[in-house]
């Protein structure tokens, strides 16, 4: 197939009223090409982008978006997560994970195997000194990871698109569970003998500190700052309602994804859901 910058050349001169011998001897395309290519105009070049798109992309695509895995992964990859271009504008989402939680990898993989259930996701792992890393490659992973960009996240702005503000606000203990996993601890305070359990939220990103906070208001639990890049959850009541969705690391997760259930047939996409501001339905 020819570039499509070629295709645009061509429609240029069309536009600008040159017969088809003209733009042959111009571009040197063959001018039975060029009068197929006067035949379909503008037409033409939407159905080569339209091709190129991935019908198994939530974004560009008409895939539906599991936002119960969705915002999971959303905390994992702004926790400690990242995506890597490869050849042929493929893109290797990169998680890395503490070895000692085998629990938290074998979630982390089927999260990002939920992203694109009409195909089976290669998910591989790399050993790095004392962590794994979870990897799997797609073309589309910028389309649901949009803060993807160059240098590490805590020197440049991150801020949720309107679509993952949605997805945040309507599964903020996911969200939570996922930056608790990837960047967060439970820990035991002990004061006069009696253990109190806590929660820490560590990064270096102000942004993503937000985000963590803005979950927690969200999933209506207490939060302060105890040290520049680090935001604790204390007092009992709230600690007791984040273990009903986090819990310590090395416990399976509290609660079964609920059944993903699809949405009216004339909205085949979540996001066209959360679009509309139609939020996605459990049964
Ligand atoms: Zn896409």
């Amino acid at each position: 197939m020819r570039p499509d910058s070629e295709y645009q050349a061509v429609l240029d001169l069309i536009r600008a009223g040159l017969n088809d011998c003209a733009i042959s001897r111009e571009t040197g395309i063959p001018r039975t090409t060029i009068r197929d290519w006067r035949h379909l105009g503008q037409r033409g070049l939407d159905e080569r982008q339209r091709q190129r798109l991935d019908p198994t992309c939530p974004l560009c695509g008409t895939a539906n978006l599991d936002p119960w895995w969705y915002a999971y992964l959303l905390g994992l990859y702004l926790g400690d997560g990242c995506l890597s271009e490869y050849r042929r504008r493929v893109f290797r989402l990169r998680i890395f994970l503490d070895l000692k939680y085998p629990i938290i990898i074998s979630e982390c993989k089927q999260a990002i195997s939920a992203m694109r259930p009409a195909r089976t996701m290669a998910i591989g792992r790399s050993m790095k000194i004392g962590c794994v890393e979870v990897h799997a490659d797609w073309k589309h992973w910028p389309c649901l990871f949009p803060q993807h960009g160059p240098g590490p996240k805590h020197l440049r702005r991150i801020q949720l698109r309107q679509w993952q503000e949605g997805i945040a606000q309507t599964y903020p203990h996911r969200l939570l569970r996922g930056l608790i996993h990837s960047d967060g601890s439970r820990f035991i305070n002990r004061v006069n003998g009696t253990d109190y359990p806590r929660y820490l939220f560590t990064n270096h990103s102000p942004d993503i500190r937000q985000i963590f906070c803005r979950a927690c208001d969200d999933f209506g639990i207490s939060w302060r700052q105890s040290r520049w890049n680090s935001i604790s959850v204390a007092r009992s009541p709230d600690v007791a309602k984040l273990d009903l969705v986090v819990c310590p690391k090395t416990q399976p997760a509290p609660i079964t994804p609920p059944a993903f259930k699809k949405v009216a047939s004339q909205t085949p996409s979540a996001l066209n859901c959360f679009r509309a501001g139609v939020m996605e339905r459990y049964t």
